[in-house]
C-alpha cells in the first residue's frame, strides 16, 4: 500500500489516461517467482518482443526481471499515461485446479505484481487466479486484502471453463468486491492454447450473469488469419450485458485492428477501454493501410521509440476519444486511493 497516494480516481476532476493491459514477466532472477519457458517458434518471437521494448537478446539469460521492470517504468514515466495495470499469470490447471505439468509458457505470481504495485504507485496490480484451484476463494480474499484492482485470466490458455457452475461463488465474491475480470477473448499466438473454444466471449456468460464487470481483452478479434472471428459475438453480447466491456489491446498488430471502425461507433464506443498488451509489438502500418490513421500521424508515431506512447498516440489518431483512455478508472477496484498522475509521477522512483 502506498499511503502517499491521495484522492480516489472518482474524486479526481481530471483523470489521466491509463493503460489497463500491460504484462510483466521474468525468469525468476532476483527471486521474483516468475518463470518463462520459450519453445518452438516462440524462440524467435521472444527476442523480437524484447528488442521491441528496448531490451537486448542477452537480457533473456541475465537479470531479465529487473531489466524488464526498469524498461517498463522508464517508458511509462516517459509517456502521457498516468499508470499501467500490470498482469499476473496463473498456471495452466486441470478441472480440479491441479497444475498441468509442462503446460504454459510463463508464470507471474500474484505476490510479484502486488509487491511491485506497493513499491511503484503508477503500477496497479491485476492478479490471476484459476477458479478451479482448491484455494481459489482464499487466494481471492488474500488478493483483495492486498489491494488487487482487477483479475486477469486467459480461459483458452489457462484451461478455465468460466461457465462451470462450481465457480459461481467465486464470481459472486468478485462482483460483491467490485473486482473486474479481464479475460482474453479471440485467438492467441504468443501463449500456447489449451482449449480453443474458450476464446469465445460466450464462455464469459456466467461471470457476467453473476454481476462481474467483464472486460473482453481484444474484443474477441482474431489474432491469426485462420482463427475463428468472435468480434460480432462480443458486439452482440454488449447489448445483453451492460457490465461487458472490451479493450483495444494489440489492435496495432496485423489482424486484430480490422474492426476498429465499429469500435469507434456507438453502441460499442462507450464500452471501450485502452490497453496496449505491452510487450506485444505496436506497428502503425496496418492502421495506416486500413485508412484508420493518416500518413502524417503514422509517420510521426511509428518513429516514437516509446511503445506505450506509440500505441496510445496511434489510437488517439484512429479517433478513440479521451474517455476511452480514462473509462477504466471507474471500473477498477481502487481500495487504495488513486491517483492524480502528476502526483504519482513526481513520487515515482525505483
Ligand atoms: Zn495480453
Amino acid at each position: 500500500m502506498n499511503p502517499a497516494v491521495p484522492a480516489t480516481a472518482q474524486e479526481t476532476s481530471n483523470p489521466k489516461p491509463i493503460d489497463m493491459h500491460v504484462h510483466v514477466l521474468g525468469t525468476g532472477a532476483g527471486g521474483t517467482g516468475c518463470w518463462l519457458r520459450v519453445r518452438g517458434w516462440h524462440r524467435l518471437l521472444a527476442p523480437i518482443m524484447l528488442r521491441h521494448v528496448g531490451l537486448p537478446r542477452a537480457a533473456m539469460a541475465g537479470d531479465l526481471d529487473r531489466l524488464y521492470l526498469e524498461r517498463l517504468l522508464a517508458q511509462l514515466r516517459g509517456s502521457s499515461l498516468a499508470a499501467a495495470v500490470i498482469l499476473a499469470q496463473d498456471l495452466v490447471r486441470d478441472h480440479r485446479g491441479r497444475p498441468i505439468e509442462g503446460a504454459g509458457s510463463f508464470y507471474v505470481p500474484n505476490h510479484y505484481v502486488l509487491n511491485l504495485a506497493a513499491r511503484h504507485p503508477e503500477l496497479l496490480p491485476a492478479v490471476s487466479i484459476h477458479p478451479a484451484r482448491p484455494d481459489a476463494f482464499e487466494e481471492l480474499q488474500r488478493c483483495l486484502a492486498a489491494g488487487a484492482v482487477m483479475m486477469k485470466c486467459l480461459p483458452n490458455c489457462q484451461n478455465i471453463n468460466c461457465n462451470d457452475r462450481r465457480f459461481a461463488r467465486f464470481w459472486q465474491r468478485m462482483a460483491e468486491a467490485k473486482l473486474p475480470l479481464l479475460a482474453h477473448t479471440g485467438g492467441e499466438h504468443t501463449v500456447p492454447v489449451v482449449r480453443a473454444d474458450f476464446a469465445d466471449p460466450r464462455s464469459l456468460t456466467l461471470p457476467l450473469e453473476c454481476g462481474v464487470t467483464v472486460i473482453a481483452a481484444h474484443c474477441g478479434t482474431k489474432s491469426g488469419l485462420f482463427d475463428p472471428e468472435y468480434f460480432h459475438v462480443f458486439a452482440e453480447m454488449t447489448r445483453r450485458f451492460p457490465n461487458l466491456y472490451g479493450d483495444t489491446s494489440a489492435f496495432n498488430v496485423p489482424v486484430r485492428g480490422r474492426h476498429v471502425p465499429l469500435c469507434l461507433r456507438e453502441p460499442l464506443l462507450s464500452r471501450m477501454v485502452h490497453g496496449s498488451d505491452f510487450p506485444v509489438p505496436v506497428h502503425g502500418h496496418f492502421a495506416w493501410m486500413r485508412g484508420l490513421v493518416d500518413w502524417q500521424s503514422f509517420r510521426r508515431w511509428q518513429r516514437q521509440p516509446n511503445v506505450l506512447e506509440r500505441d496510445y498516440q496511434l489510437k488517439l489518431a484512429m479517433g478513440f476519444p479521451p474517455e476511452t483512455f480514462i473509462r477504466i478508472w471507474k471500473l477498477l477496484r481502487l481500495p487504495r486511493a488513486v491517483v492524480t498522475v502528476d502526483h504519482v509521477k513526481n513520487k515515482a522512483s525505483f
